[in-house]
């Protein structure tokens, strides 16, 4: 059996070291990361698991969480306000075949152009908290939320996997 294609944005081994809190360039904030990011991303990976640096490059440059590239018109996600990235509808198909999570989404799919994501997830002030991160000298704040720059959804489409699945092949 060939081993299932690895997500972009998954965690590495070897990038799963201990977390720290630093500056982010991405999003010009203090923002959690997973030690230090393997470009490009290589080694066994923890599906299920986020790289965090990579999580907020593709909300943020609008990239693919699956495969890493860019996102033309529309993508897809799980909900309205989410902690992913979108996906490209190009993955949906190899993404159906290989991931069991994907199948226990009984509501369906979103299919949208822009959407909201809570970024809560990225900036973790309650993560670092809770782990009891050290915060580096001169950063005295770190949200606990913010919006992705689209703040409206539009053109939502719900689809079931399957009939998605089904569209995207060869599209
Ligand atoms: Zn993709």
């Amino acid at each position: 059996m060939i081993s299932p294609p690895v997500p972009f944005i998954a965690l590495r081994e070897q990038e799963a070291a201990a977390v720290r809190v630093g500056f982010c360039p991405v999003v010009k904030h203090p923002a959690l990361f997973h030690g230090e990011a393997i470009e490009p991303p290589d080694g066994p990976a923890r599906f299920g698991q986020l790289n965090f640096q990579r999580q907020r490059l593709c909300v943020f440059s609008r990239l693919c969480q699956v495969c890493g590239r860019p996102i033309g018109g529309r993508g897809w996600t799980l909900d309205v306000e989410t902690p992913d990235p979108l996906a490209c509808l190009d993955c949906f198909p190899v993404a159906w075949e290989h991931c069991p999570g994907l199948h226990r989404q009984k509501a369906g799919f979103l299919i949208v152009e822009t959407y909201r994501v809570t970024v809560e997830f990225l900036f973790a002030h309650q993560v670092a908290e809770q782990w009891n991160l050290e915060i580096p000298a001169g950063i005295t704040h770190i949200a606990g939320k913010a919006l992705m720059q689209a703040a409206t959804l539009t053109r939502v489409v719900y689809a079931q996997g399957e009939e998605l699945a089904a569209r995207t092949v060869g599209a």
